[in-house]
C-alpha cells in the first residue's frame, strides 16, 4: 500500500478505463498490444525494456493485492516475444494471446479474455487493464526514477517512419523534421488516426502521446473531418438503409451492452434512450458502414444532449461484461481498419527504433481538467540531468533528460534549452 499512497495516488495514473490505480483489485491485466494502425510501441517496449515492464507489473500487483496477473499480447506479436514469454514463464504471470483488433480498450480486452476462456463474465470494477507505457511509468515511480522519456511512433506520409525515444516536451515540429519532413500542407493527428487531436509544430509530446500520424491535407481522414457535424447528421439519417452492420460490429453491443446505433440512425430509438451513453466514440461504426455514413456523430450528439440534461449511467464501473456469442467474428481486425482508413500504403515492414535529443523542450503547464503543473525552475537557471523541472498535481512530476538552461516560463509554458 505504501507505493499507492506515496507515489501512485499523487501521480494520478489510471488504467485503460480511466479508473485510478489506487484501490485494490482482484485481477491485473497488462497490455502489450497497440490498438491503432501502423504502430508497434508496446511491442518495442516489451522487447527493449521487458525487465522494467515486468517490474511495473510486479509493483502494481503487489500494491493492488492482485490475486491473478495476466499479460494480454497481440497474437501477431506472439512469436516475436518468445524470449520475453520464456522469461515470464517462471513467474506467476500468465501470457494470453488476444486478437489484433480495434479497439483494444479496457472492455474489449476483458471480453477478449472471456472469449479466450481465460475469464468468466465479470464486473469491470474488479479488473485493472494497464498499457505497457503506464507499467513502465509505475516501475519508474516504484524505484523513484524520474519521468522524462517516452517512446512514440511517428508514421504516415513521412520519409522515415520510426519508433522514437525522446524526452517529454519535445516539440512536434522538431520530430517531423527528424523523420524527414512532411508533405506541404500536412497535419499531425495524435494517437487515434480517426478522431485524435490535431497538433501543430509548437505543441509537444506529453505523458499521453503514443503515436503521431503525419497526413497530407488531401488524405481522406482529414477531408472527412472537415464535413460539418450538422451535414454529417442530415446525410446519416437520410441515407441509412437499416442494414444494422454498425450495430453488429459496435464494440459496446458485441461486449453485451445495449447500444444499437442502427436504431439511432433510423429514428427507432427514443432520443432520450440512455443507450447512447455506452458509446465510447471508437468510430468502428463509421468504418464498417457500407453507405459511408457516420453513426458515431449521431450517437455523440445524442449523448452530449443527454449529458447536458445531467443523465448519467448508474454504475458504469460495475458494468458486468457478458459478450455475445458471435463476438470473435465481429471484431474489426487492425489490418482491415488500416485498409479502410487509407493507410495501407504507409504500413512499414518494421519500424526502426531511433533516439531524438531535441535542442529545446516546450512543456505545457495547463493540462486537462483537474491536473496542473508548475515550473520548479526559474528563467536563466541551469539544471543537470534528472533535475525536477515541473511539479505536477494529479499528474507526475517532469524531470530533465539532460543538462540545460531555462529560456522562458509563464503560467502556460516552460521552455528550456538542452546543452
Ligand atoms: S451500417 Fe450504415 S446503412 Fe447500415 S444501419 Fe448502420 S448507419 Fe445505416
Ligand atoms: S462509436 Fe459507433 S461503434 Fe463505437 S461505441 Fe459508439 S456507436 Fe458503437
Amino acid at each position: 500500500m505504501q507505493l499507492i499512497n506515496e507515489r501512485l495516488v499523487p501521480a494520478a495514473l489510471t488504467d485503460l478505463a480511466g479508473q485510478p490505480l489506487g484501490p485494490p483489485r482482484g485481477l491485473l491485466v497488462g497490455r502489450i498490444a497497440d490498438p491503432w494502425p501502423l504502430t508497434s510501441c508496446e511491442l518495442d517496449l516489451a522487447l527493449s525494456a521487458g525487465e522494467t515492464l515486468l517490474r511495473g507489473v510486479a509493483a502494481l500487483a503487489l500494491a493492488q493485492h492482485a490475486s491473478r496477473i495476466l499479460l494480454a499480447i497481440r497474437e501477431d506479436w506472439w512469436s516475436q516475444l518468445e524470449d520475453f514469454r520464456r522469461r515470464i514463464a517462471a513467474t506467476p504471470i500468465e501470457a494470453i494471446r488476444i486478437p489484433a483488433a480495434y479497439p483494444l480498450d479496457h472492455n474489449a480486452i476483458v471480453c477478449d479474455l472471456i472469449n479466450a476462456g481465460v475469464l468468466q463474465p465479470v464486473a469491470t470494477s474488479q479488473i485493472s487493464v494497464v498499457d505497457s507505457q503506464t507499467l513502465i511509468d509505475i516501475a519508474a515511480l516504484s524505484t523513484k526514477q524520474p519521468t522524462a522519456w517516452r517512446t512514440i511512433a511517428v508514421v504516415g506520409e513521412v520519409d522515415r517512419p520510426a519508433l522514437i525515444s525522446l524526452p517529454i516536451g519535445t516539440p512536434i515540429g522538431e520530430i517531423v523534421a527528424f523523420v524527414g519532413g512532411a508533405p506541404l500542407g500536412h497535419a499531425v493527428r495524435q494517437n487515434d488516426p480517426l478522431h485524435g487531436n490535431l497538433v501543430n509544430e509548437n505543441d509537444a509530446v506529453d505523458l499521453d502521446t503514443r503515436v503521431l500520424y503525419v497526413l497530407s491535407h488531401r488524405h481522406p481522414l482529414l477531408v472527412r473531418a472537415t464535413v460539418p457535424a450538422h451535414n454529417q447528421l442530415a446525410r446519416a439519417t437520410s441515407a441509412c438503409v437499416s442494414c444494422r452492420v454498425c450495430t453488429d460490429t459496435c464494440p459496446d453491443f458485441i461486449n453485451g451492452g445495449t447500444l444499437q446505433p442502427h436504431l439511432l440512425m433510423n429514428g427507432q430509438a427514443d432520443s432520450t434512450s440512455a443507450m447512447v451513453l455506452g458509446c465510447s466514440g471508437c468510430g468502428v461504426c463509421d468504418v464498417t458502414c457500407p453507405a459511408g455514413l457516420a453513426p458515431r456523430s449521431v450517437a455523440h450528439q445524442l449523448a452530449e444532449e443527454l449529458r447536458r440534461r445531467s443523465f448519467r449511467l448508474a454504475t458504469p464501473a460495475d458494468q458486468q461484461l457478458t459478450p455475445i456469442v458471435e463476438r470473435p467474428l465481429r471484431r474489426l481486425p487492425i489490418e482491415t481498419l488500416t485498409a479502410r482508413l487509407g493507410l495501407t500504403a504507409q504500413q512499414p515492414a518494421q519500424l526502426p527504433h531511433r533516439t531524438l535529443i531535441p535542442k529545446r523542450l516546450r512543456l505545457p503547464l495547463v493540462l486537462k481538467a483537474g491536473a496542473k503543473r508548475w515550473a520548479t525552475v526559474a528563467v536563466g537557471q541551469r539544471f543537470d540531468t534528472a533535475a525536477r523541472i515541473a511539479r505536477g498535481e494529479q499528474t507526475p512530476d517532469i524531470f530533465a533528460p539532460g543538462p540545460g538552461i531555462v529560456c522562458a516560463a509563464d503560467d502556460q509554458t516552460l521552455l528550456v534549452e538542452l546543452r
